[in-house]
Protein backbone atom coordinates (compact mmCIF):
# COMPACT_ATOMS: atom_id res chain seq x y z
CA UNK A 1 0.00 0.00 0.00
CA UNK A 2 2.46 2.33 0.71
CA UNK A 3 4.42 1.86 -2.51
CA UNK A 4 1.39 2.29 -4.36
CA UNK A 5 0.57 5.59 -2.40
CA UNK A 6 4.14 6.23 -3.15
CA UNK A 7 4.07 6.27 -6.82
CA UNK A 8 1.09 7.89 -7.39
CA UNK A 9 2.89 10.67 -5.32
CA UNK A 10 5.57 10.59 -7.79
CA UNK A 11 3.24 10.72 -10.57
CA UNK A 12 1.61 13.60 -9.27
CA UNK A 13 4.60 15.52 -8.70
CA UNK A 14 5.61 14.50 -12.27
CA UNK A 15 2.79 16.16 -13.45
CA UNK A 16 2.95 19.37 -11.60
CA UNK A 17 6.62 19.62 -12.95
CA UNK A 18 5.71 18.97 -16.55
CA UNK A 19 2.53 21.62 -15.92
CA UNK A 20 5.02 23.79 -14.64
CA UNK A 21 7.33 23.12 -17.49
CA UNK A 22 4.75 23.58 -19.93
CA UNK A 23 4.12 26.96 -18.23
CA UNK A 24 6.88 28.64 -18.46
CA UNK A 25 7.24 27.22 -22.15
CA UNK A 26 4.26 28.77 -23.01
CA UNK A 27 5.12 32.25 -21.20
CA UNK A 28 8.22 32.03 -23.34
CA UNK A 29 6.60 31.69 -26.48
CA UNK A 30 4.35 34.61 -26.00
CA UNK A 31 6.83 36.72 -24.69
CA UNK A 32 8.35 35.78 -28.07
CA UNK A 33 5.11 36.77 -29.98
CA UNK A 34 4.99 39.96 -28.20
CA UNK A 35 7.92 41.01 -28.94
CA UNK A 36 7.82 39.96 -32.59
CA UNK A 37 4.60 42.00 -33.29
CA UNK A 38 6.26 45.19 -31.64
CA UNK A 39 9.27 44.78 -33.31
CA UNK A 40 6.78 44.44 -36.76
CA UNK A 41 4.44 47.24 -35.69
CA UNK A 42 7.86 49.88 -35.87
CA UNK A 43 7.42 51.75 -39.00
CA UNK A 44 10.61 52.33 -41.04
CA UNK A 45 11.39 55.04 -43.93
CA UNK A 46 14.10 53.78 -46.09
CA UNK A 47 16.29 56.84 -48.71
CA UNK A 48 17.14 55.79 -51.87
CA UNK A 49 20.87 55.43 -52.23
CA UNK A 50 21.12 57.10 -55.82
CA UNK A 51 18.74 60.22 -55.47
CA UNK A 52 16.81 61.71 -52.50
CA UNK A 53 13.62 59.69 -52.80
CA UNK A 54 12.33 58.39 -49.47
CA UNK A 55 9.46 55.99 -49.16
CA UNK A 56 6.58 56.36 -46.76
CA UNK A 57 6.36 55.40 -43.10
CA UNK A 58 5.62 52.12 -42.94
CA UNK A 59 6.33 48.31 -41.85
CA UNK A 60 9.41 47.57 -43.38
CA UNK A 61 8.64 44.69 -45.83
CA UNK A 62 6.23 47.45 -47.65
CA UNK A 63 8.91 50.17 -47.08
CA UNK A 64 11.44 47.19 -49.12
CA UNK A 65 8.87 46.75 -51.66
CA UNK A 66 8.13 50.72 -52.44
CA UNK A 67 12.29 51.16 -52.87
CA UNK A 68 12.71 48.37 -54.66
CA UNK A 69 9.98 49.17 -57.33
CA UNK A 70 11.69 52.80 -57.18
CA UNK A 71 14.97 51.42 -58.13
CA UNK A 72 12.87 49.42 -60.99
CA UNK A 73 11.64 52.41 -62.25
CA UNK A 74 14.17 55.05 -61.69
CA UNK A 75 17.36 53.39 -61.58
CA UNK A 76 17.13 50.03 -63.47
CA UNK A 77 20.08 47.86 -63.29
CA UNK A 78 21.58 48.80 -59.74
CA UNK A 79 20.92 46.98 -56.87
CA UNK A 80 18.88 48.95 -54.59
CA UNK A 81 20.29 50.08 -51.55
CA UNK A 82 20.27 52.90 -49.07
CA UNK A 83 19.37 54.41 -45.52
CA UNK A 84 16.64 52.77 -43.09
CA UNK A 85 15.55 54.85 -40.70
CA UNK A 86 13.60 53.41 -37.66
CA UNK A 87 10.26 55.32 -35.91
CA UNK A 88 9.49 53.75 -32.58
ZN1 LIG B 1 16.32 56.92 -56.39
Amino acid sequence: MSRACGRVDIDIGRIVTEFLCLLVVAGFVALLFVLRAQRTNRKVRMSCGECAYKTAWSPKSPAEATLVGHYGQRHPGIAPSGLLEWRQ
